[in-house]
């Protein structure tokens, strides 16, 4: 194995083409269906979707080009870098025979992996002439991501940003604006349903499913406008599949092969983007990789969820989806790691849960945070609270090794920096951050 720590494609190596897992699942995915439960059909979806996007979403081959357009833009920051994490390998004391790597998706200019998706969302609605996106936002990652793609190809966004993360993170906010978008804190009383949220709870420290409603609302009054959104759907999940794509290719020159990878996973982008490719290569017989899915306790929807047809927001303004799902009116607690706080996940993600390609462990925040700052001392890099969840499990993972006296080699994805979780990781060191359970979440109403 080659005494390095960073694995760099050129960019002339960079995957030209994305890869769809539904090509190679033992049976399709159940149909998303509209309020009365019926299948629902490209028609319907056009009033929030670019078509290119829409077709993406159920089709059946196994490699779509990306376009030319998005390949020049996604070169402003990839390849990301595949990383050998040497120095957190002697903090730990792991023997030689047990490594860890890690796909760093923290260099895009929104500092996760969001841009993956948002650049080619961005233009596909720019070729149809859309006008503006309307879009929710967590943590502010997808926000910000979606702001500087609207930016790159001119076009308006407005974000719904989940009211506790608008009040912790003001600087998520300022980013987006200084890209242009506007910005409010959800719910809100510019659509009904964020001013029927407040009418029930006044104190709403809001939700992702809330803020998609508010969303999805202002997409669907306003023909000039479509909707726009950052994980969960198909062709999210599609367009992330850069990450294992190139992963694949740098771990090749490690002369590796990961027997675990490891994702955080709040809507499953990130997580499918590097654990679909792997499954591929599963199926091709090169690879034997456990693909694991981490989530919070506070909001274990893999976990503890049930695998039905529901909404993907509080006001049933969405489709159904065939999922994982805590209950589309759950609210989890305000953890921060804001990206993960999502009620439902990816139809495809789940699916691979349900038929056990894919496991799914769900940690409490104080241990990730230990975790982050375990990683941090040692690698420099500051980790997303969200992507601290892939760490734990990828620190975990190695321990037992070590333990068993196995080898054993970890690939996770750091899927972004935490330079705007400050205020968190304040909490964390000062001792301030609680754990809480899933039964600790309060359901905003049946
Ligand atoms: C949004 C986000 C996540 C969670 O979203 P997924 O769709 O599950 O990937 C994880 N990490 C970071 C850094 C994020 O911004």
């Amino acid at each position: 194995m080659p005494d390095r720590t960073r694995f760099m494609l050129d960019e002339r190596d960079m995957p030209t083409a994305w890869y769809n897992v539904q090509a190679d699942l033992a049976e399709q995915i159940p149909p998303p269906l509209d309020a009365e439960g019926n299948p629902m059909g490209p028609e319907q979806l056009a009033v929030l979707f670019p078509m290119e996007c829409i077709k993406q979403e159920v089709s059946q081959e196994r490699y779509i080009d990306v376009p030319g357009a998005v390949i020049d833009v996604y070169k402003t920051y990839r390849p990301s870098p595949l990383i050998r994490a040497k120095a957190l390998e002697r903090v730990l004391g792991l023997p030689e025979g047990v490594k860890i790597f890690y796909k760093y998706e923290g260099v895009s200019p929104a500092g996760s992996h969001k841009p993956n998706t948002a650049i080619p969302q961005a233009y596909y609605n720019k070729l149809e002439g859309v006008k503006k996106i309307s879009t929710e936002t967590g943590a502010g990652q997808w926000g910000s991501a979606l702001s500087i793609a609207g930016a790159l190809f001119g076009i308006e966004v407005e974000v719904f940003m989940v009211k506790v993360s608008y009040e912790q993170k003001p600087y998520r906010r300022i980013l987006m604006e200084t890209y242009g978008a506007t910005v409010h804190a959800s719910p809100s009383n510019l659509t009904e349903a964020g001013r029927h949220v407040l009418a029930m709870d006044p104190d709403s420290t809001g939700s992702l499913g809330i803020a998609i409603s508010e969303a999805v609302e202002v997409a669907v009054k306003d023909p000039d406008t479509h909707y726009s959104l950052g994980s969960v759907l198909n062709h999210v999940c599609l367009h992330q599949t850069v990450i294992g794509l190139e992963a694949i290719q740098q771990m090749e020159m490690a002369e590796a092969e990961p027997d675990v990878v490891i994702g955080c996973v709040g809507g499953g982008s990130n997580f499918a983007g590097i654990a679909f490719p792997y499954y591929k290569r599963r199926l091709d017989g090169k690879s034997k990789a456990r693909l694991v899915a981490v989530e919070p306790k506070a909001c274990p929807t893999l976990t503890a969820g049930e695998y039905r047809y529901d909404f993907g927001d509080e006001a049933k303004m969405t489709p159904q989806m065939m999922m994982y799902t805590l209950g589309h009116d759950f609210v989890p607690a305000g953890i921060h790691a804001g990206g993960l706080r999502y009620h439902g996940d990816s139809p495809l993600v789940s699916a691979l849960v349900k038929s056990g390609d894919i496991e799914a462990v769900a940690v409490h925040q104080t241990a990730c945070f230990e975790a982050a700052v375990t990683f941090a001392r040692a690698e420099g890099i500051l980790p997303a609270p969200e992507s601290s969840h892939a760490i734990r499990v990828a620190i975990d993972e190695a321990l037992a090794a070590k333990e068993a006296g196995e080898d054993k080699t970890v690939l996770f994805n750091l899927s972004g920096h935490g330079h705007f979780d400050l205020s968190a990781y304040e909490a964390y060191l000062a001792g301030r951050l609680k754990d809480y359970d899933f039964a600790a979440g309060t359901v905003l109403h049946d």
